[in-house]
């Protein structure tokens, strides 16, 4: 496990974030769940040694149609397992051994005419597109916010610091389709207005708005989790949206898998993750399959034995891992490796009140009073202070100079506030 007291790593987008995305093909094995979290009951729909296609759905679902998994690859099902994954919990899942097949030419088809929001919305659902954001399916945001109403939509690149270039890989690669697939859900959801917000290097920002126009491209002035994928109020032009405005938010990769289901007829089979971290030989940007395992990832970047620590998904909200060999699924973006002498622990010391932390909570909070509160019991006081509206991205802990890992105390702070309420007697200490 990562020590609990934060850990300090250097800023390491680079060279992960200048590297083309390589695309990783040439796999053993798959393993992919039958379903994502369901309640409805879950049927495979393949058995020992049938052999699938991309595409094939796995399970049927009867009550849930969402839920179910189709196959990434193809190859023949070579067996079932149940596996412990640190992000998604307990998965049924078939292990698919994967057949050669040629990548097909990513030749866009003309579309004679525009297609109907019914038919877009039907195209997301049946490509089994998920929101890297929150790894919800994407055709249920789009329904939601359709019936909600939404102003503005933004496609949503701020990445979490300081490793995480996925997002960022796929825009300087990608640029008009994500802005296509960003076109085509806005026009689902009746959203007049939209753009791409990201916090990018000036050669990469001046590469994509050369493709795509400036119109388009809204760049952050500061990183998440403070970044907002659109400014509010502010009288800057062309990217100012009223107070009030309902703004939803969808992931690049989001707009990216959209437009492939749309112009290419592809279901959402493979994600682009950041392999990156001190144990990592080759650091870089992978386009890999759903399933793919996170050792035959590794193994693709250069390592050859078991890194001391894996953390998935990132150092501020990642998880960490105990196996390799567990799936990438929808919803991972970024696989850190490291080694025992990346992960030192910070000595902790008092708070010198900086502010930092304040600086940094994009839910604009007071970590370092709610810490303070919380410490000294002052519980009554701790209400107030609302730690119930953290959603733990940790930036604060990360932030913090002294080493205090604030989130992990906001948390605790979290239940203790509904169920006991003390104030101490005579204190006075506003
Ligand atoms: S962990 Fe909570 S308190 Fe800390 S920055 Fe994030 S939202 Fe704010
Ligand atoms: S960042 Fe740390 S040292 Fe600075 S005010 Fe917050 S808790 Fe105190």
């Amino acid at each position: 496990m990562l020590p609990r007291h934060g850990i300090r790593l250097p800023f390491q987008k680079e060279p992960a974030r200048s590297q083309p995305t390589a695309e990783l093909t040439d796999i053993s094995q798959v393993i992919l769940p039958f379903s994502y979290a369901t309640e409805a009951s879950v049927m495979p729909a393949v058995s020992l040694y049938d052999t699938v296609n991309k595409g094939t759905p796995l399970s049927t679902i009867e009550d849930d149609p969402i839920a179910i998994v189709c196959s990434s690859v193809m190859g023949a099902v070579s067996g079932e397992r149940e596996i412990q994954h640190p992000l998604y919990g307990t998965l049924h899942c078939a292990v698919i051994d994967c057949m050669p097949s040629l990548p097909a030419p990513e030749v866009p088809v003309p579309l004679t005419e525009e297609l109907t929001v019914e038919q877009i919305l039907e195209t997301a659902e049946s490509a089994d597109i998920i929101d890297e954001l929150d790894g919800v399916p994407l055709i249920l945001k789009l329904r939601e916010w359709q019936q909600s109403g939404c102003d503005f939509l933004a496609a949503d690149g701020i990445e979490i610091e300081p490793f995480a270039s996925s997002a960022c890989a796929v825009l300087r690669e990608h640029p008009e389709q994500v802005l296509e697939g960003l076109r085509l859900a806005a026009l689902c959801v009746g959203a007049a207005r939209y753009h791409i917000a990201a916090c990018l290097p000036g050669s990469i920002r001046r590469a994509i708005t050369h493709r795509i126009g400036k119109d388009y491209l809204y760049q952050t002035d500061s990183l998440y989790p403070k970044a907002e994928p659109v400014r509010f109020g502010k009288r800057d032009g062309r990217y100012t949206v009223k107070y009030g405005s309902a703004v939803q938010k969808i992931g690049v990769q989001a707009c990216l898998a959209l437009y492939r289901a749309v112009y290419l007829g592809e279901s959402h089979d493979r994600c682009t993750v950041t392999v990156a971290g001190d144990a990592v030989p080759h650091p870089q940007n992978v386009s890999v399959p759903f399933g793919t395992t996170v050792q035959q990832v590794l193994a693709y970047c250069g390592i050859t034995e078991p890194p001391d620590y894996l953390v998935l998904g990132e150092q501020m909200t990642g998880t960490t891992a105990l196996t390799m060999d567990i799936p990438i699924l929808a919803g991972m973006t970024c696989l850190l490796a490291f080694t025992a002498k990346a992960i030192r622990p910070i000595q902790t010391r008092t708070c010198i009140g900086c502010g930092r932390c304040v600086q940094v909570c994009h839910a604009d909070l007071l970590p370092f009073e709610i810490n303070r509160r919380f410490r000294n019991m002052h519980y009554e006081r701790l209400r107030n202070l609302s730690p119930e509206r953290c959603d733990g991205c940790n930036a604060c802990s990360y932030i913090c100079p002294c080493g205090i890992d604030l989130a992990a105390t906001i948390e605790e702070a979290k239940h203790i506030g509904n169920t006991v309420a003390v104030e101490l007697e005579g204190d006075t200490d506003a």
